[in-house]
């Protein structure tokens, strides 16, 4: 018996079941391109321009409507509009092409030495690429929308797994909803006993050293255990924390955790 709802879980469809709104939108070939307009003929620099700034406002907007809503809302409003899936992807990756490097590649490194035969969550999976990088494990991944065959859209404060079926569960910059504590009690529900919790964050949504602190002793207080970190001296734009259960029961704070939105500068 699953203990949460699993409500609104959707599998992806078959690409031939896809309704062709959805499949001219999915991947990366067949999103529209900011380099030709809709009839494909090249675009002038200034109207390239233009659509990269639109472009680049309403990946803003996305991104912030998901650091203010609940992860219930998010999955109505995605499952509504799943253009803004799309839309905050084609941004997200540009943005990612601009940092020292991928959190996720680190995650993915970090498995393959530590956890090579783990069953996974992912969390908030974006377009799978954990799933995609890992051969040896089996992953489950969760997102507001399947963009393809190895995603299941869901909200991940409610994701259609049994109790303790996994062994870790990764949270890479995903814990954006404002209930995100709900998240991770979810991560806590199907983690098996001394599984564990991986969980990346753009240090700034944190104020300062003392709010990372608060932070580790909220996830104390929920009842998991923090894992020493392995030297991550060079990590300065991104905070890990690796969190083992070790009791049955998750003991819910009454009091929120709140955590800044992460904000991406216009570029
Ligand atoms: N972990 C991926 C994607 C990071 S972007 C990577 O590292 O590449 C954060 C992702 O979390 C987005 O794809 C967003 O849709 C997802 N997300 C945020 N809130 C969610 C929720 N309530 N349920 C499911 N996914 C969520």
């Amino acid at each position: 018996m699953f203990k949460s709802s699993k409500k609104g879980a959707v599998k992806a469809e078959s690409a031939k079941s896809k309704p062709k709104s959805i499949l001219k939108l999915s991947g990366k070939k067949n999103e529209p391109s900011s380099e030709t307009d809709s009839k494909g003929s090249r675009l002038s620099s200034l109207q390239e321009q233009f659509t990269k700034k639109l472009e680049g406002a309403r990946f803003r907007a996305i991104n912030e409507e998901l650091y203010t809503a609940s992860g219930d809302l998010s999955f109505t409003e995605f499952q509504k509009d799943q253009s803004k899936f799309y839309a905050y992807h084609k941004g997200y990756r540009e943005q990612v092409s601009s940092w020292p490097y991928n959190p996720l590649d680190r995650i993915i490194d970090w498995v393959n030495r530590r956890h090579p035969k783990a069953v996974i969550a992912d969390m908030g999976c974006g377009e799978a690429k954990l799933a995609e990088s890992l051969s040896t494990n089996k992953v489950h991944s969760f997102d507001l929308v399947a963009v393809n065959d190895r995603v299941t859209a869901c909200n991940i404060a409610a994701v259609p797994l049994p109790n303790e079926s996994v062994d870790v569960v990764v949270f890479c910059l995903s814990l954006m909803g404002t209930n995100f504590v709900d998240f991770l009690n979810e991560a806590h529900r199907i983690l098996k006993m001394n599984g564990t919790i991986k969980i990346v964050e753009v240090r700034s949504r944190f104020e300062d050293f003392k709010g990372i602190k608060k932070f580790t002793k909220y996830l104390k207080r929920m009842g998991f255990i923090i894992q020493p970190q392995e030297n991550l001296s060079d990590n300065k734009m991104f905070f890990e924390v690796d969190c083992r259960k070790v009791a049955k029961e998750c003991r819910l704070q009454e009091e929120p955790f709140e955590l800044k939105p992460c904000q991406y500068k216009k570029r």
